[in-house]
Parts: C-alpha cells; structure tokens; sequence
C-alpha cells in the first residue's frame, strides 16, 4: 500500500531540509521525499498543499494524563508527551499505570517534587496522579483553588489563615 503526499512543505532538521516536496509512505513507512515524485499506479494520493510534513513534535510541557488526551495532542502533530514540570509520584506507580492502560504517544514525566514534600506531611500520600501541590501552585499564584469537594483528605494547600499554611507542621 503506497500514499503519496503531494505538495506539502517538508520540515527535516536531521537533515536541515526545509522546503517543498512530495512524501511517498509505503507500507506505513517513508520511501521517498524529494520534488516531483512520480504517482506509483495504485498509490492513493493526498494533496497537502499548505501543510507541514515533519517529524511528530515532543511536547515538554504537557500536563496531559490521559489516552483522550493524548489522542488530541497526536491530532496537533504530538507524538511524544512529556511532564517534566510537575510530575507525578511515586513515579514507578505513574509509569506503571500509564502502560498498563496504554498511551497511544511516547510519554513520560518527572518525579514531582511537590509530590514528595507532600509525602513528609500527614495524610496527603500522593496517588500517582496531578499532586495536590500542583493545585496548591493555583492558590498561591492568586486565582481561584479547585472546588474544596476536589481536593484529598489533608490536601496541604497553603492558604492564609489555616493550619496547613504552616508547611510541615503536623498540626
Ligand atoms: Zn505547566
């Protein structure tokens, strides 16, 4: 099975390319690039006049944990997601869980230091997932905190005025 793309601008930085050219994908996989390539007889052709055709771009910045999600972020081009700002922990149970249900991009994120520090303060054990430090970020930049309903037992938000806004008391 062969497709041609024709008429899209190519973007190769492994090989500093920029510029206009047809794409031939046979069997799933780049066979030809160059300008003017000739239409194999059962080729399916597809005018991408206007488009980019580049490799798939790695998001560095994403929050996204979740195969819906990540099937957006494939529909802008993503084919790596990375959340190396906020992290999750424990990290071996988020890498876990993400292969065990599956990601159709290539992710991975950092250990999150919230996360941890949570983990020094009473019942706040982090589960894997976006932390409660990370919504805490929202409360302490000044915009609105998450419905409370939404945070865990012993969330350790800091807010004015509270126990929790004494970090690492246990009281
Ligand atoms: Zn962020």
């Amino acid at each position: 099975m062969q497709t041609l793309l024709r008429g899209g601008r190519v973007i190769n930085p492994a090989e500093g390319f920029d510029g206009a050219a047809d794409v031939l994908v046979t069997d799933g996989k780049i066979s030809a690039v160059g300008p003017g390539l000739d239409t194999p007889p059962d080729a399916t052709v597809i005018d991408v006049t206007g488009l980019i055709i580049g490799p798939g771009f790695v998001d560095l910045h994403s929050h996204v944990h979740s195969i819906a999600g990540h099937r957006l972020q494939a529909m802008d081009g993503v084919t790596t997601a990375l959340d190396l700002e906020a992290g999750l922990m424990p990290i071996e149970r988020a890498y876990a869980e993400a292969a065990a249900a599956g990601r159709p991009l290539h992710f991975g994120f950092s250990a999150s230091w919230g996360g941890a520090r949570a983990q020094c303060l009473p019942a706040s054990p982090p589960d894997a997932r976006m932390s409660p430090a990370s919504r805490c970020s929202a409360t302490r930049a000044g915009s609105a905190p998450p419905p409370r309903a939404n945070w865990p037992p012993g969330s350790p938000c800091w807010r004015p005025n509270s126990p929790a806004a004494r970090w690492g008391s246990a009281s």
